[in-house]
């Protein structure tokens, strides 16, 4: 993409503010802001992001003030800088939540809820952290240690909440070198050397996975992917250290055309291998709570190895590894459009998110009390699977209630609760689920929603669906 006239034009008052200066590494400070538009610009983010993200260090240390920038750039990009300032000086956006939040010192709970109002804020602050991670090695070692355990804590899983894939891995990776750089080479040799004892195997599966996709006249991309040394760590950590125990250390991506070929490639995968009971995951028909989509399996090869396999379509490949940045512009106007309507029924689940953090931001700003504590849960949770009495896996988040889960099997069957039963005992809508459990919902023709029943649900989804009902029903 050619830059664009007001794009040259924020590059040179960016020049021209920080002559004179020079980072760490000993280079002309402009390089960062540049090295910052670079990546934004790879990311496919819009003109006023870019923009901001040249602009982004001048408020804090230059001449330069937010009304020059709002007169030469318009609202956005003097919204935008704002918001990253405040992130990085004084912090002052967290300072304003210790007054809100006292009881709680989860940084990234913190930050989130400072960023409510715009997240192009946070995609430009995450632009801004990959540069000086990448660079990082020209700070003195305490400041490395600082950066690098923070960007682990906050923002990589920022990163992974955007569904970034690629982001993500780097930042992880880049940090965990400077935390724990005996055990990142330790890590990192290990994967090199599984993987050179599996090439072979590895390549005889492709073989056999090419022949049988050809016969079937399936058009498809088969790649490898490697284990990033972070999450290898992390997996290890869980599993008491025990590397047999890690089923996706050897990992093929198959890339197809459409839908039905993932699931056509899903039964040609298991009629040649033998798929592990428990690993075959469904993330087509149930995305994660970030928008990823994928079919997962792991089987066991004809020579005895574990292999796991990822099936998705192009559109869900680029999406993995670019999450909400690519498509953000239109997705973020539309929930600020919506968020101010006060409509939120319309938006797709993964983005819902967002739209509550924006509320819970308001509503902090107001003066109000906010569980916080509900609030993150919906945006870090990790998941529980649960099953229907049919053996459908159900994904939800932990600490979901059963209502949580009649609404995300359909709305129509949430609608009508009367009962549940939790492994085959009469049980009640109190009841938090547990990994595991087969859950059972009744229902009945003649029962309404009930207003009481908000505080039975802790998912964004379930909420929306109610709420809407609710509403409706009292027209
Ligand atoms: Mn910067």
């Amino acid at each position: 993409m050619k830059d664009t006239d007001r794009i040259k034009h924020a590059v040179e008052v960016a020049r021209a503010a920080h002559e004179g200066q020079f980072r760490k590494t000993g280079e002309p400070y402009i390089v960062h802001p540049l090295a910052v538009k670079k990546i934004l610009e790879e990311w496919g983010m819009d003109e006023d992001t870019i923009i901001a993200g040249i602009l982004h260090d001048t408020v804090e240390d230059t001449n330069l003030t937010l009304n020059d920038i709002k007169k030469e750039f318009g609202e956005t990009v003097a919204f935008l800088v704002d918001g990253v300032t405040k992130l990085s000086t004084a912090r002052t956006g967290m300072r304003d939540i210790d007054t809100y939040l006292p009881e709680t010192r989860d940084n990234f709970l913190r930050l989130m809820i400072a960023l409510g109002d715009d997240i192009r804020v946070l995609i430009i602050k995450l632009a801004d952290r990959l540069h000086n991670l990448r660079t990082l090695s020209a700070l003195p070692p305490d400041k490395q240690k600082k950066i690098a355990k923070e960007t682990l804590e906050v923002f990589a899983p920022l990163a992974d909440r955007l569904n970034m894939g690629l982001l993500r891995v780097e930042m992880a990776d880049l940090s965990f070198k400077y935390v724990d750089p005996k055990r990142y080479d330790y890590l990192e040799d290990l994967i090199e050397k599984y993987n050179k004892s599996a090439s072979k195997s590895l390549k005889r599966i492709e073989d056999e996975i090419s022949e049988a996709f050809k016969k079937e006249k399936i058009k498809f991309e088969l790649s490898g992917r490697v284990k990033s040394v972070y999450s290898l760590h992390k997996k290890l950590a869980k599993h008491n250290q025990n590397i047999n125990e890690i089923y996706d250390l050897i990992a093929l991506r198959v890339i197809v055309e459409d839908i039905t070929d993932c699931y056509l490639a899903l039964g040609i995968i298991h009629s040649l291998y033998t798929p592990m009971g428990g690993r075959i995951k469904d993330y087509i028909a149930m995305p994660k709570q970030n928008g990823y989509q994928s079919l997962h399996t792991t089987v066991i090869t004809k020579d005895k190895r574990v292999v796991e396999f990822q099936i998705r379509t192009k559109e869900m490949h680029e999406y993995a590894e670019r999450g909400l940045a690519a498509s953000f512009y239109y997705n973020e106007q539309k929930v600020t459009e919506n968020y101010k309507k006060g409509k939120i029924e319309h938006l797709p689940t993964n983005l819902l998110w967002i739209t509550e953090l924006q509320m819970t931001a308001a509503k902090l700003r107001e003066g109000k009390k906010v569980d916080y504590k509900k609030l993150k849960l919906n945006l870090f949770a990790d998941k529980i699977f649960v099953y229907t009495p049919k053996g459908d896996i159900i994904d939800l988040p932990v600490g979901s209630l059963p209502l949580d889960f009649a609404y995300r099997l359909h709305s129509e069957i949430g609608d009508h609760v009367i009962g549940v039963k939790i492994n085959g005992k009469m049980s009640n809508l109190n009841k938090k689920l547990e990994q595991g459990d087969i859950v059972e919902i009744l229902t009945s023709k003649n029962q309404t929603p009930k207003s009481s029943w908000l505080d039975k649900i802790i998912t964004p989804h379930a909420r929306q669906k109610l709420m809407h009902r609710l509403n409706a029903n009292k027209k």
